[in-house]
Formats: structure tokens, sequence, C-alpha cells
């Protein structure tokens, strides 16, 4: 019984594994998180009316939790010790204009599993407005960090912002922030160049 419970497991891991290197789950956790997304925002909206400043506040909040996710995940989590994180992260540090990434419905479990806690905290209109507002700032977060993968930009503000994370692939503890160097700062990681 145990064997075929490992054997399942192996089966399970291995499918997952070769999933995650597709183009395919790529492009459809895209195709999944956009709707998602959309969805949360509404819902948040049809809820309750939310006045303008109260709706600028949680678009303002979100933008700044999902930054700090997005440093904390590739910090602790991608160069971190949990093996099955760390591991896709290493092929991509190895193959920065591969595929490799999360599978593509795991995002949005987690995002849900963030509505669900906001939920519980917060009247669910700002909840689900705010869950939207990362939802879709992980969006971008993804569609940011394929370009610099796949894009020579021109504009010497772009090549900067780009360069930044360029540095990161061959100085691993430093600007763990795709988006924005924000947290870097706060957390002593940006890349400073070494005193000739
Ligand atoms: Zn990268
Ligand atoms: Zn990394």
């Amino acid at each position: 019984m145990q064997s075929t419970n490992r054997a399942v497991t192996d089966t399970l891991q291995n499918a997952l594994s070769r999933l995650t290197q597709t183009r395919l789950n790529y492009w459809a956790e895209f195709a999944v998180d956009i709707p998602f997304g959309v969805v949360l925002i509404f819902a948040g909206l049809r809820r309750q009316a939310i006045g303008p400043l109260a709706g600028v506040l949680i678009v303002l909040l979100g933008l700044l939790l999902f930054s700090l996710f997005e440093y904390a995940f590739h910090r602790w989590l991608f160069h971190g010790s949990v093996e099955i994180f760390a591991q896709g992260h290493r092929s991509h540090h190895e193959n920065p204009q591969g595929y490799d990434s999360l599978p593509f419905f795991f995002p949005a479990l987690v995002l849900l599993a963030l509505a669900g806690v906001l939920v519980a905290l917060v009247p669910a209109a700002y909840a689900l407005l705010l869950t939207g507002v990362v939802t879709l700032s992980y969006v971008v977060y993804g569609v940011s960090h394929f370009t610099i993968h796949h894009h020579l930009f021109r504009h010497a503000l772009a090549r900067d912002w780009a360069a930044k994370h360029h540095i990161h692939h061959y100085h691993a503890d430093t600007n763990f922030g795709v988006t924005t160097a924000l947290w870097d700062i706060v957390f002593g990681t940006r890349y400073k160049r070494a005193p000739r």
C-alpha cells in the first residue's frame, strides 16, 4: 500500500515538474490570473459602493502589498530551503529565457486564500478589491519579468530598470525586487558595486 502511495506521489510530482517547464503552463497562468483579478475587482465594486478616497487608498495598498510579496517570495521561498520552490527558480537562473514557472493554477489558489483571510479581517468589498489589485499586480510582474528576459530596451530608464534584475542573475543575494527596488532598499539587499 505504502509503495503504491509512493508511486502515485512520484508520478504526480514528475507530471507537475514536466508541466512547469512548458510554454502552455507559462501562458495558462496569465489566462487564469487576468480574468481572476478582473472578477475580484468587479465583485468588490458590486458589493458595496467604495468612495474615491478609499478606492485610491486600497489600490495603493494593493500595489505596496504585492511588491512586498514579490520581494518576500523571491528572497525567502525561491532562494530559500523549500526544495519544491527553489528547484524551479534554480532552473530559471540557469536558463533565464526558459519557461520554468509555478504550476499555472498555484498563484490563483494562493490569492484565493489571501482573499479568504482578508474577508475575515475587513469588509468583503475592500478585501475583494485589494486582492484583485494584488492579482493584477502579479500579472504585471509576470509580463515585466518576461519582457526583461526577452526584450532589449532602448530607453535609458527602462534599461536601468531591467539591468537591476539582470544583476540579480549574477549576484543572486541582491536585487530580489523585479518591478521595484523599494524592498531591496528597505532590507538592504540592493546591489552595490564593490569599490575598486
Ligand atoms: Zn529572471
Ligand atoms: Zn532569483
